[in-house]
């Protein structure tokens, strides 16, 4: 074993891993990596099926942001911002706020029939920037966690100084995730990882998300498309929430705030929302009164097409919390911005104590800020955007020959996110018990092939970064189909007896 594997092994307690299973076998360790390709400490070539964790955007390596990096490095790494400002943290600012006010969804756009599309902008949905609606300002921290940590204490005090609620209650979706602190798990709902923390949470609601595949609702047998394609239903999707909306007003306790990650759900299992259903759910939210907050720690940045979500279908967040990709997928830096009606709520003299009492030690710090900038300029450049438009077709094309496999019963497909999930047989629809751990095998089949990627129980992500090519698509998907063969469809038949 690798040397630097066995102080991993003696040290390093990993994430979201049974450290049981690690430790019985040899990590993968990166020593480097440029473009979609990471390499480890024995010169193996892997690709970055994932992009890291849905994190890096434009490569690994990236002469821009590895400039911009050094360009920073040179003048400060950190400074508080606590009592002082700085120049990159000011910079982004401004370049998030202005990125959030453009609806620039590319509204032309084409996918999946009638999914992916564009809805056409609503101008009553549009807002200008000069108005207490728009998202104005910027509040900074490290991770998805802690924007949405953010978010949420912005909300709740800011529903309960409006005086509308003294006792802030939140909506979110069903096998909604939306980070591990403990607010943020609050807002969750995946059994798996919260239950065992149910006892240091407080209460939100759920209600069930549009997952069209698996919905109680969808009377239409399987077919070999993705289930928003063919799912036959009366919305009911949409009508769960209006319930909600309107049984909690009865309480007399209106919802402060409705968290939703716009077009896809991630950890939940990559579930892709069948067009106009983001729409509809935050215009019940806007009438409502409540809060719409919106988590686009994975959908941000170009990753659904246009910079964020929600711009698809011409909405307007209250709140929205960027992460993960906003550095390029360098440093851990992440931001939560807010309207500034919500920014005049904090408003007051000292002694009011209105102040937002929360903060980070490395709030606002510099390098992140520069390679996010660097990053946000390169997003911006025309080349960046038709290739992450090509990638996307790319990407469509080749997931194609999937269906012909037996063991795939759905192929969700929003922007540069696919998300295969795997069934013992598409006509039945049967998942893997969880312990059969066939998401995490078929996965470990594509390691064997030069594919990195994770699987979230049996459905399997492809996410890769922007710069990946054609070429190299074709074996990201080469290697799943062969992967899914190899672990799944031999036994298939053995398996279902
Ligand atoms: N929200 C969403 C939608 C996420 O996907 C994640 C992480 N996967 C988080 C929040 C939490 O982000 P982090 O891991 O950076 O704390």
């Amino acid at each position: 074993m690798h040397k630097l594997a066995k102080l991993d092994h003696r040290y390093v307690w990993h994430p979201f891993t049974q450290m049981k299973d690690w430790l019985q076998r040899e990590p993968i360790l990166i020593a480097s990596g440029s473009g979609a390709v990471l390499r480890d400490v024995r010169g193996r070539e892997y690709l970055d099926g994932n992009s890291s964790i849905w994190t890096n955007l434009h490569g690994h390596n990236h002469p821009k942001l590895n400039a911009a990096m050094v360009r920073q490095l040179k003048k400060i790494a950190h400074s508080s911002a606590l009592g002082l400002a700085n120049e990159p943290a000011s910079l982004l600012a401004e370049k998030l706020v202005r990125a959030a006010a453009s609806a620039t969804g590319r509204r032309g756009d084409k996918g999946t029939r009638g999914h992916e599309e564009s809805a056409p902008l609503s101008p009553s949905r549009l807002v200008p920037l000069s108005s207490s609606r728009s998202l104005s300002k910027v509040f900074f921290s490290d991770d998805g966690s802690t924007a949405m940590e953010v978010a949420l204490k912005l909300a709740y005090e800011f529903t309960r100084r409006t005086r509308r609620s003294p006792k802030p209650r939140f909506l979110s979706l069903e096998g909604a995730y939306h980070g591990d602190t403990v607010g943020a798990v609050s807002l969750g709902h995946i059994d798996l990882f919260h239950k065992a923390y149910s006892g240091l949470l407080f209460k939100s609601d759920k209600v069930a998300s549009p997952y069209c595949y698996r919905c109680p609702f969808n009377r239409a047998k399987p077919e070999r498309r993705d289930a928003r394609e063919y799912a036959q239903c009366q919305r009911e999707c949409v009508s769960l929430v209006e319930a909600k909306f309107a049984q909690q007003r009865k309480r007399g306790n209106p919802y402060a705030g409705f968290v939703i990650e716009p077009l896809m759900q991630g950890a939940a299992g990559m579930i892709a929302q069948p067009q106009g259903y983001l729409r509809d759910v935050a215009d019940m939210a806007r009438a409502d009164g409540a809060l719409l907050i919106a988590d686009e720690v994975m959908t941000g940045f170009g990753r659904t097409g246009p910079m964020f979500a929600w711009q698809k279908e011409g909405v307007q967040p209250d709140l929205l919390a960027l992460a993960k990709g906003m550095t390029g997928g360098y440093l851990p830096m992440a931001a939560t911005l807010a309207t500034q009606k919500i920014f005049d709520a904090f408003l007051g003299d000292y002694e009011q104590f209105k102040t937002f009492f929360h903060g980070h030690s490395f709030t606002g710090n510099q390098l992140g800020a520069a390679v996010s900038l660097a990053s946000l300029e390169l997003l911006q450049t025309k080349q960046s955007i038709q290739q992450r438009s090509k990638l996307e077709q790319v990407l469509r094309r080749a997931l194609m020959p999937l269906w012909s496999l037996q063991t795939v019963g759905d192929i969700r497909q929003v922007g540069l996110i696919a998300g295969i999930e795997l069934v013992r047989d598409w006509r039945t629809k049967e998942p893997y018990p969880l312990r059969e751990r066939a998401g995490i095998r078929v996965c470990e089949a594509m390691a064997r092939r030069g594919v990195l990627t994770r699987p979230i129980g049996n459905v399997i992500v492809i996410m890769p970064p922007y710069c990946t090519t054609a070429a190299q698509v074709q074996h990201i998907m080469d290697s799943l189909y062969q992967s899914i063969e190899e672990t799944l469809q031999n036994n298939s038949r053995i398996a279902s007896a």
